[in-house]
């Protein structure tokens, strides 16, 4: 390979060099004609008025909906995604058209307007991972803005943005529901994920914005109650100071969520609902608000 045809991406942990016509490890970034294009900007392969306790997020607005977007991608690879149909669905293997519809920036936000009168409060970036596609969410948040202020927009991430891109981003952003999937390296680092990162991104994000916490605790992977405690200390330290509404790291929603066998992770039983609230237990010995999740 002629490295003069190479590019670089610095969106990411992965950093992918990317051969000419190719595509990086999300399945969106592309180098055409040695130049790093955005293959996934605003194709979307689903949209649904979902309750905003769904994302979840149970201390922003709740009792109303959101519109709920989801396009295609992920910069992880976890065994247990939920979404895989869209999240490893690659650019270079997917049929043109087949399960995207093309959306400009102004028609998601006319279609967020229309659905108010449903109790909708906004665009939620959610079901694949949706900081891969981050300038299409800047320039739905800037359409937003000039065409009715009063809506918000919700990202639902595993936190995977390089901390120069977050910078550009998060001020946009109303509300982020961030998946910490583990508390160590080893999980993150299986799953094709970056520790060090995600907990960046939280940190930057909890400076911007209302935060809540997604803990999927799985038997056998990260369910130790020792992690789990570790974890609640960590997001018990952080520091809030800046233009978000948190004030204290004590106050950060954490989700502890049961896991069902589901894509590639098939090898165990269901957490069971006694698990949870253990970790519940041990979560709330640091942090004000903990919730069990599909329990
Ligand atoms: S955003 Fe995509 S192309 Fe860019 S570094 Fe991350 S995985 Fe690679």
């Amino acid at each position: 390979m002629n490295k003069k045809h190479l590019v670089n991406c610095d969106i990411c942990h992965h950093r992918c060099k990317i051969a000419l016509g190719a595509y990086g490890f999300c399945g969106i970034r592309q180098n055409l004609d040695g130049k790093l294009v955005n293959q996934g900007y605003g194709k979307i392969t689903a949209l649904a008025l979902d309750p905003i306790e769904k994302k979840p997020l149970y201390r922003f607005y709740p009792g109303s909906a959101i519109l709920s977007v989801g396009s295609l991608g992920c910069n992880m690879n976890c065994s247990f995604c939920q979404n895989h149909h869209i999240a490893r669905l690659r650019l270079d293997s997917a049929e043109p058209n087949s399960v995207w519809e093309s959306y400009t920036p102004k028609a998601l936000v006319e279609l967020a307007i229309e659905t108010k009168k449903q109790g909708n409060r906004g665009l939620a970036f959610t079901y694949n991972e949706p900081l891969i596609n981050y300038e299409f969410i800047i320039d739905c948040a800037k359409k937003m803005k000039e065409m009715d202020s009063e809506l918000k927009v919700v990202l639902v991430t595993n936190g995977h943005l390089e901390i120069a891109h977050a910078k550009k981003l998060l001020p946009y952003v109303d509300a982020a529901n961030i998946d910490l999937k583990a508390f160590r390296k080893a999980f993150y680092t299986k799953m094709g994920g970056d520790f060090s990162l995600v907990k960046a991104f939280i940190e930057e994000a909890v400076k911007n914005c209302h935060v809540e916490l997604c803990y999927l605790l799985i038997p056998g992977l990260n369910d130790g109650l020792d992690e789990v405690e570790e974890a609640a200390e960590w997001i018990a330290s952080l520091d809030c100071t800046g233009q978000g509404p948190l004030e204290n790291g004590k106050d950060i929603p954490l989700h502890i969520s049961r896991f069902f066998p589901t894509y590639k992770l098939v090898d165990r039983a269901a957490t069971s609902v006694s698990a949870v609230y253990e970790a519940v237990a041990v979560a709330k010995k640091h942090l004000n608000w903990v919730y069990p999740g599909n329990v």
